[in-house]
C-alpha cells in the first residue's frame, strides 16, 4: 500500500531594511514579530526574499535622501518594496522617485504594512501550514540579544521649533506601566543584560494618562519615570545582577533629581542622556525647548555629588538661526563647565514643515562650519580628558563581540564600560580576554589607556 504525502509549502519571505533611530528599530522589530506570528519567514539577504520592507527615516534632508537610495538599492536588487516608517507620509516623494515601490505606510502603521505584505506575498497555505510549531515566537529582536531597547511611549508633546516629530509621530502617547515592565522582564528573562529606555520624552513618560496606576507584582506603580525607574532597578538577570538600564532622551525635569539616588545604588546604569540642544537663553528660547531652566549647571554638580561616576550625554545644534558669536561662546563656556561625557554636535540643518525655517537671521554655512569645527574640538578635548582620568580604574565592561585569537593565542574584545551607550558612544578595546567570554558578559577591567573616544584595557583577573 502506498502512503500519499503532502508537501508543506515553504513560508514566504520578508526582507528588511531598518534605517533612522532605535524608535523605529523597535518599530521594525514590532512589524517582524506580527509577521513571524503570520507564519512569514525572515530572509537575511535581498535574493531570498519574496518582498522587501524598507523602514525609513524622514526626520532631516540627508536621511530623507539615505531613504530614498535604501529604497532604490531595494528595488534594484529585488523588486519588490513595501515602504513603512517616517517618510512613508511623504508618499508622493517616494513614488515620484520611484515608482515600483508597491505601497507606502506611514509611521507606526503596523495594521497597514502588515496588510501590505499580506497583498503583496500572500502567506503559503496549506493543509498543514498553521499547525506547523513555530520555532521561536519570542519577540523579534534586531539588536544582540544582551541589549534591548525599550520603547515606553510614542509622540511629543512639545514644539521644539526646529522638529517635526510631533507631526509625524503625533502627540504623547504613553504605554501602560505594567506592559512595559512585563516586556521589560521577558527581555531580561530571554538573556537582555541592558536595557536601552526610549521614547521622545522619557522625563514626560504617563504625562497624557495622568500617570495612569497600575498593580504589578503586589504592588501599585504609576506610569511616571520615577516609579519606572525603580521597578527596572528590581529586575534580575540570571545571574542574580540587576541588568544595567540606561535612561535616553530624558529632559531635565526637577522629578529627574529622585532617579539620582538609584545610579548611587547600583539600580540604574549611571548614565543620563538629555539633549541639551544649546545652552544660550535666548537660542534655547528661539528653540522652544521644554525644561529650558537656568539652573542646569548646579543640579549637574548635584548629581555628581550624589554619583560621582553618572555620565552625562547630551547632543547640541549649532547655526540655528539667530545664533550670535555671543551665544555660541556662551555654549562654549557653559560646556567647559559642563564637562559633559560624551557630546553629539550637529550643525543646524532646516528641516521641511518645521518653524524654525521661517526665523529670520540663517546663519551662514561657513560660520556654521566653523563653530561645528570649534565646537567638537572643544568637546573631544573634555572628553579625552576625562577619559584619561579612568586609565589605572577598574570598570564593569559588558562585552559586545570577543575576537580571534592572534598568532600569539591572545583573544581581543570589544566593550562597553556603564559611560558608553551602543551605537552612539565610545568603546572599550580589550586584549588577553578568556576563550570563554561571550557578548553580554560583565567583567571587571582595569583601564590601561584611552585616546578622544575609547578606552583601553585588560580583564583584571588576567593582569
Ligand atoms: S521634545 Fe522637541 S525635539 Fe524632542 S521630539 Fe519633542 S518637539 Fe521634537
Amino acid at each position: 500500500m502506498s502512503a500519499t504525502t503532502t508537501s508543506i509549502p515553504d513560508p514566504k519571505k520578508v526582507g528588511m531594511v531598518s534605517l533612522g533611530c532605535p524608535k523605529a528599530l523597535v518599530d521594525s522589530e514590532r512589524i517582524l514579530t506580527r509577521l513571524r506570528a503570520d507564519g512569514y519567514a525572515m530572509s537575511p539577504d535581498y535574493a531570498g526574499a519574496d518582498v522587501v520592507l524598507v523602514n525609513t527615516c524622514g526626520f532631516l534632508d540627508s536621511a530623507k535622501e539615505e531613504s530614498l537610495q535604501a529604497i532604490g538599492e531595494a528595488i534594484a536588487e529585488n523588486g519588490r518594496v513595501i515602504v513603512t516608517g517616517c517618510m512613508g507620509d511623504e508618499a508622493d516623494a517616494i513614488r515620484a522617485a520611484h515608482p515600483q515601490v508597491l505601497a507606502v505606510t506611514g509611521a507606526h502603521q503596523y495594521e497597514q504594512v502588515v496588510e501590505a505584505v499580506h497583498e503583496y506575498a500572500p502567506p503559503s497555505q496549506g493543509p498543514y501550514v498553521d499547525l506547523i510549531p513555530q520555532p521561536d515566537l519570542a519577540d523579534i529582536k534586531l539588536t544582540p540579544r544582551h541589549y534591548s531597547y525599550l520603547k515606553i511611549s510614542e509622540g511629543c508633546n512639545h514644539s521644539c521649533a526646529f522638529c517635526i516629530i510631533p507631526t509625524l509621530r503625533g502627540k504623547l502617547a504613553s504605554r501602560r506601566i505594567d506592559a512595559v515592565l512585563r516586556e521589560a522582564e521577558k527581555l531580561v528573562a530571554a538573556g537582555t543584560k541592558e536595557l536601552l529606555v526610549i521614547s521622545q520624552d522619557t522625563s514626560a513618560y504617563g504625562v497624557d494618562t495622568r500617570h495612569d496606576a497600575r498593580e504589578w507584582k503586589g504592588r501599585e506603580v504609576r506610569a511616571h519615570m520615577t516609579d519606572l525607574a525603580r521597578e527596572l532597578g528590581q529586575l534580575r538577570t540570571d545571574q542574580g545582577a540587576p541588568p544595567w538600564v540606561r535612561l535616553h532622551y530624558v529632559y531635565p525635569y526637577p522629578h529627574v533629581d529622585q532617579v539620582i539616588p538609584l545610579m548611587a545604588e547600583g539600580l540604574l546604569t549611571p548614565y543620563l542622556d538629555i539633549p541639551f540642544q544649546h545652552a544660550a537663553p535666548s537660542v534655547l528660547k528661539r528653540m522652544k525647548r521644554p525644561a529650558n531652566e537656568a539652573k542646569v549647571l548646579e543640579r549637574l554638580k548635584s548629581w555628581r555629588d550624589i554619583c560621582p561616576d553618572i555620565a552625562v550625554r547630551s547632543s547640541f545644534v549649532v547655526g540655528f538661526p539667530g545664533e550670535t558669536e555671543a551665544d555660541f561662546e556662551y555654549l562654549l563656556d557653559w560646556l567647559e563647565e559642563a564637562q559633559l561625557d560624551r557630546v553629539g554636535a550637529f550643525r543646524f540643518e532646516p528641516v521641511e514643515g518645521a518653524a524654525a525655517n521661517a526665523l529670520p537671521d540663517p546663519v551662514p554655512e561657513a560660520v556654521k562650519e566653523e563653530r561645528y569645527a570649534r565646537i567638537m574640538e572643544a568637546t573631544a578635548r573634555i572628553s579625552a580628558a576625562k577619559l584619561q582620568a579612568k586609565i589605572g580604574r577598574t570598570l564593569p565592561v559588558i562585552i559586545d563581540e570577543v575576537g580571534e585569537p592572534d598568532e600569539d593565542g591572545d583573544i581581543g574584545a570589544t566593550g562597553r564600560s556603564q559611560a558608553d551607550a551602543p551605537e552612539i558612544d565610545g568603546n572599550v578595546f580589550l586584549r588577553n580576554v578568556s576563550a570563554s567570554l561571550v557578548p553580554g558578559d560583565i567583567v571587571d577591567v582595569q583601564v590601561e589607556d584611552a585616546d578622544e573616544h575609547d578606552l583601553f584595557g585588560v580583564p583584571s583577573g588576567n593582569i
